[in-house]
């Protein structure tokens, strides 16, 4: 045999075990989306290089070490989207959606692709479902993003779960701190990694994401933003809070919480779940993106739900579909049975075809081993009386059923 050849390091398969988890946490978060107005946008997975550069930030891991990045045919320098709220922002500027409305609610899912180391929790290919607000200046945009992510947890029955947020400031606020942090950590520029050398220099706020055990100890005395941040700056978060508290959402105020995404103004934040270090999920205001990739100036918020880690940790209500195997013994029972069985079909039922000709000992020994409860046998007999026969798997009654009875029959099955 030739060598099977496998998926790519970092790259992985969802299987239908999991896929069905899946299906289910999606469209109840997609659900919800919807409940509080927002709607899909479908872009790309192949961006720009530069539209990557210009919003996640030139100086964050993301775009210097963890891009797929290539050139196409014409020589144009493209990228595998590491995230989608660049795009989705791309996207409202190329079709002026702020035209239509003044809030727009978007929100988007799919795969992203981040050439990260691969651990636990941690994929090349990853899928996030996400949701941005554009034109929101009040801190109560940035409550429902966190109010969405709270009612997805209580339809997921997830009780534990904590929101960790911060305010990385505004304009102003950022620019101040930016300043105390390069005066904290100079002296220690030599205990810091060689990363956080250069980051000194290009984007000093980068240093708080560093995982370096000798740039972490340096960080436990790190000056803290909510120290400097602008009354307006302070009065946005504690709405924020007041809010949340209100309502009763966990949080706690993490001081240094950065994130490794450049365009955010004020308001951060990731939720992590069962005690689980990784976050689930992390959002934020980001009021200077639009402006930045050449739009007007436009308020805007989002947060992106890691598919991968929610999938992983939550144990979804399934939707129970019943299933009916069927099978056809010669060939005349398959011509005639294929279309019969078609006309019966409808959504609330899964009506399982197999077409292999085989004994009806060998087909009942196959249905029994795959689990199936309700079995419907078409051979050359029933054939000339115009019925099915069905077979209850679990208790071995069998009846027939008339050919014009089948689709009244299967309805009857599923709701009893
Ligand atoms: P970010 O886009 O960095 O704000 O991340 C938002 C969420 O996406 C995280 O909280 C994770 O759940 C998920 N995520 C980010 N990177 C990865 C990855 N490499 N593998 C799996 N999930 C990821």
């Amino acid at each position: 045999m030739a060598d099977l050849l496998k998926s790519v390091r970092g790259m992985r398969d969802i299987l239908p075990d999991e896929t069905r988890v899946w299906q289910s946490t999606e469209r109840l978060i997609f659900e919800i989306l919807e409940e509080f107005g927002f709607e899909e946008i479908r872009i790309p997975i192949v961006e720009q290089f530069s539209l990557f550069q210009r919003s996640v930030g030139s100086f964050t891991d993301i775009v210097q070490k963890e891009m797929y990045v290539f050139k196409d045919k014409a020589d144009r320098i493209l990228a595998l989207r590491p995230e989608a709220t660049a795009g989705v922002v791309r996207a409202y500027l190329e079709h002026q959606l702020y035209m239509r409305k003044k809030i727009t609610r978007l929100y988007y899912s799919g795969p992203m692709f981040r050439y990260d180391r691969p651990q636990k929790g941690r994929y090349r290919q990853f899928y996030q479902v996400g949701a941005e607000i554009f034109g929101g200046e009040s801190p109560y945009f940035d409550a429902e993003l966190i109010i969405i992510l709270g009612n997805i947890l209580q339809r997921l029955d997830i009780k534990k779960y904590i929101f960790e947020i911060n305010s990385v400031g505004c304009d102003r606020c950022k620019v101040e701190y930016t300043g105390r942090l390069q005066q904290f950590l100079s002296p220690h520029k030599d205990g810091l990694c060689h990363d956080c050398k250069l980051r000194l220099q290009n984007n000093v706020l980068r240093v708080l994401d560093c995982k370096v055990a000798s740039c972490r100890r340096i960080l436990e005395d790190v000056p803290s933003i909510q120290k400097i941040l602008c009354s307006d700056c302070k009065k946005h978060q504690e709405i924020l809070y007041r809010t949340l508290e209100k309502i009763g959402i966990e949080f706690v105020e993490n001081k240094n919480l950065v994130r490794g995404l450049d365009y955010y103004t004020m308001t951060v934040f990731e939720l992590k779940i069962n005690n689980e270090e990784n976050a689930v999920a992390g959002g934020g205001r980001y009021d200077n993106l639009v402006a930045d990739l050449g739009g007007p100036k436009t308020f805007a918020a989002g947060f992106a739900i890691g598919m991968d880690r929610l999938c992983n940790s939550v144990i979804p209500k399934l939707e129970n579909k019943m299933s009916i195997f069927v099978f056809f013994l010669g060939q005349k029972a398959l011509q005639d049975g294929i279309t019969l069985v078609n006309q019966a079909r409808n959504n609330e039922i899964r009506i399982i075809a197999d077409y292999t000709e085989r004994s009806l000992k060998n087909h009942l020994k196959i249905a029994d081993k795959e689990g199936a409860e309700h079995v419907l046998i078409l051979g050359e007999d029933e054939l000339s009386q115009q019925v099915f026969l069905y077979k209850n798997m679990k208790d071995g009654s069998q009846r027939k059923i008339r050919f014009e009875h089948l689709s009244n029959f299967l309805k009857g099955l599923r709701n009893a």
